[in-house]
Order: structure tokens, then C-alpha cells, then sequence
């Protein structure tokens, strides 16, 4: 049988300005207690568009120990529909979505030590993973990869910062592929990953970005010998 389709009506309390172009939405949910998801996946939310509605994928940037809220962490789309439609919202407006979707989940057993590599806003999914290992108390140790093109772009910086500095199994890695006064890691972040992390021993990577950066990061990633089974990926299309 057909699973239902549940729609939630979520509540817009706060938006944080991330970057000039991306955003972090604080949604609430006071109508009914917010549907269970594991880190890493995402809602549909719906708009209207021209008296119809219009439905697009968001991951969750949130852990789902967040009592009763989801963060979704939206970039702005020169001349997209729904991202644009995003920016123009003010704190209270209601907004349907179904929720949780996907299969991007981390996998048992996890490894000794788990890589987490993004461009810009595909850190969201991994941002809710790396949140609920540390609030687990994961043992292993984890590195973020986080990849921008301007260093004005770093997503949740001050958060990862502090982050790594209270555990010490959390490594953070920011890096500007078109660096101007930035004095930390630059390139792409399947080259960086490779100038830390050659050898794939006692090693798993979750990596979520558009299309492009996953084909670059597979095929670069495949020839330094990391075996596929051990890159588990989400691709925004
Ligand atoms: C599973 C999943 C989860 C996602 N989670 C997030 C998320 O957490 N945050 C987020 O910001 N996005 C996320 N996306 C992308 C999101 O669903 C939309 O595709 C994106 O916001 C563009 O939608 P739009 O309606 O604004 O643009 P559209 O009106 O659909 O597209 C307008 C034009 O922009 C191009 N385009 C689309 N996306 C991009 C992009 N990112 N950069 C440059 N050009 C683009 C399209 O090819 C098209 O030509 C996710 C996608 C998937 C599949």
C-alpha cells in the first residue's frame, strides 16, 4: 500500500543570514509534536506557484535531539523559484512540508574514522549527523571538509570552531577555493581531503554537494584508491 502523505505545518520563529546568499531558517512545530527523522534527511516543503504548489527538497540542518524544530539552510538560486521564495519570508509564516525523506543516513558500524566533506549548503545533512555523534558521545574521530568559494561564504564557522575545540575527535576544515586574504586550507575539498587523508584505511566519507562536486569528488577520490562502498554521497541536482 501507498505510504500517506503527511503533511506538517511548520512555524517560521527565526532567520539567521548566514552569507549574502544563504540563510538558516529556525522553523517550529505548535500545531502537533514534529515527525522523528534520523540525521541526514530531508522535508519536501511546498509553495504556491501560480495557484498551484510548488515542492522542493530541503535537508535537515538540524540534529533531531533539537526538541520540537528543524534548521533548513537554503541558498539562494539566482532566478530560482522556491530559494527566492525563501528570502522573501518574514518570522510567522506557515509552511506545509513533508517530512522525513531519504536514505541518507550514516551507516553501521561506523568506522574509526568518519570524513564529512561539502560545498556551501550541502554541509546542512552533515551538520545534523556530526551534531548527534557528539551529543552520543562517538568515540571515533571526525574531520569536516567544508569547501567555498570566498572565504565571506563559510557556513556555521564560528559553531564549527567551537565545536572542535571542545572535542577533541572533531577536527573542522574550512577551505576557499578563491582565496583573497584567507590564510587557511585552499582548493577543492577532494584535493584537501587527499593532502590530509591519502590512505583510505579505517576510513569513511559522507559527502553531500551539487552534482558536479560529487562527479569530481568519486572520481578523484576512486583513483587515490578509496573504494566506492566506502563514499556514501548525496547529490543536489
Ligand atoms: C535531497 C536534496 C536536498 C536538498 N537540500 C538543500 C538544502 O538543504 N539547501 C539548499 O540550498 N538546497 C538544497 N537542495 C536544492 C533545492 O532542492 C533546490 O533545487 C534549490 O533550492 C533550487 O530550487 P529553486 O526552485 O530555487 O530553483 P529552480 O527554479 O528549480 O532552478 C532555477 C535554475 O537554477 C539552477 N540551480 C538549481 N539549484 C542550483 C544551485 N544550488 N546552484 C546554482 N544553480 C542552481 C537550475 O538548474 C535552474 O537552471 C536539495 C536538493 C536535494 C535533491
Amino acid at each position: 500500500m501507498a505510504k500517506v502523505k503527511e503533511i506538517y505545518n511548520a512555524h517560521l520563529v527565526k532567520i539567521d543570514e548566514l552569507s549574502s546568499t544563504v540563510r538558516n531558517f529556525h522553523f517550529e512545530f505548535p500545531e502537533r509534536p514534529r515527525f522523528d527523522y534520523r540525521p541526514g534527511q530531508f522535508v519536501m516543503v511546498e509553495v504556491p506557484k501560480e495557484g498551484k504548489t510548488s515542492r522542493k527538497p530541503y535537508s535537515i540542518a538540524s540534529p533531531p535531539h533539537w526538541p520540537n524544530k528543524i534548521e533548513l539552510c537554503i541558498k539562494k538560486v539566482e532566478g530560482g523559484y522556491v530559494s527566492s521564495y525563501f528570502f522573501e519570508l518574514k518570522e510567522g509564516y506557515v509552511m506545509p512540508m513533508e517530512g522525513p525523506l531519504g536514505v541518507f543516513k550514516l551507516k553501521d558500524p561506523l568506522p574509526p574514522h568518519l570524513l564529512f566533506v561539502a560545498t556551501g549548503t550541502g554541509v546542512a545533512p552533515l551538520r545534523a549527523m556530526i551534531h548527534t555523534l557528539l551529543k552520543d558521545g562517538h568515540p571515533g574521530n571526525m574531520t569536516l571538509i567544508l569547501g567555498v568559494r570566498y572565504e565571506d561564504e563559510v557556513l556555521f564557522d564560528e559553531e564549527f570552531k567551537s565545536l572542535a575545540a571542545a572535542h577533541t575527535n572533531f577536527e573542522y576544515i574550512p577551505t576557499v577555493s578563491r582565496p583573497q586574504t584567507w590564510q587557511g586550507e585552499t582548493g577543492y575539498v577532494q584535493d584537501v581531503l587527499l593532502r590530509h587523508y591519502p590512505s583510505p584505511e579505517g576510513r569513511q566519507i559522507y559527502a553531500c554537494g551539487l552534482v558536479p562536486m560529487i562527479n569530481s569528488l568519486l572520481e578523484t577520490l576512486g583513483k587515490s584508491g578509496y573504494p566506492r562502498e566506502t563514499i556514501h554521497f548525496e547529490k543536489w541536482t
